[in-house]
């Protein structure tokens, strides 16, 4: 059985009062989580998240993570100051870092890889545009994406990620894939794992992403290989985030 993970996904927003505000509503409100919870933050708002939830069943982590170990990387933040501000996790590859920042899936792997070295879990972010799904190409560009990490990461690496599943068309667009068509792919990508590391496979959370929101949260959720959510819009309120909490 695997655990399921709801990690919201602040993007670029919050401020130190709104934050407290949410970070307060979801730590009194928290149900008794049978599952795995995580918020991650704009990196400024890291110290305040290691303050507030330091002690709490919620854990933290970033948006994105520097390839690189330390040195002259102007505006990169480094995997070991991730850990310093007691993240867990960090989001690897989200398709707004792929689109607007023109991150391959080698970047990408080799964030991943530089997030692992420093003993965070990256959440590596894959998924097609409408384009491609409406081609018919949607298995060989979210197997491609994949791929990628999973040649770095090795079969020894694989087993320390997380996977999100996030539809280029549905990622704040209040369109989701179908509860079956999130459930397809999620195969797919379990059984590109399983080629490398079928025990790996068995245990990889394998998160949906893409306007989950309180009311589609449960049929998602309730999928064979969907173990959780990638959350960027509904996280951002706490009744909404509890809810998804709630029906995982
Ligand atoms: P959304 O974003 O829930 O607002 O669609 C999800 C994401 O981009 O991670």
């Amino acid at each position: 059985m695997r655990r399921k993970l709801i990690a919201g996904n602040w993007k670029m927003n919050g401020s130190l009062a709104a934050n407290a505000v949410l970070l307060d509503g979801i730590k009194s409100e928290l149900p008794q989580a049978s599952c795995d919870v995580a918020i991650c933050a704009p990196a400024p708002y890291l110290a305040q998240c290691k303050s507030v939830l330091t002690g709490t069943p919620v854990s933290w982590g970033a948006q994105d993570v520097s390839e690189h170990e330390s040195g002259a990387y102007t505006g990169e933040v480094a995997a070991a100051m991730l850990t310093d501000f007691g993240c867990t996790y960090v989001i690897v590859g989200h398709s707004e870092r792929r689109s607007y920042h023109g991150e391959t899936s080698e970047r990408v792997a080799a964030k991943a890889a530089r997030a692992i070295k420093s003993g965070l879990v990256p959440i590596v972010c894959v998924g097609e545009s409408l384009e491609e799904r409406e081609a018919g190409k949607t298995d060989s560009v979210v197997g491609a994406q994949l791929d990628a990490v999973l040649s770095v990461l090795g079969a020894d690496g694989c087993g320390k990620m997380v996977i999100a599943y996030e539809p280029v068309w549905a990622i704040g667009t209040g369109k989701t894939a179908t509860p079956q068509m999130a459930q397809d792919v999620h195969a797919v990508l379990r059984a590109r794992v399983a080629a490398l590391n079928p025990a790996a496979a068995e245990t990889v959370q394998i998160l949906y992403g893409g306007s989950m929101k309180p009311d589609n949260a449960r049929e998602l959720l309730a999928m064979q290989d969907i173990d959780g959510g990638l959350i960027g819009g509904a996280a951002l309120k706490a009744a909404d985030f509890l809810a998804i909490i709630r029906s995982a």
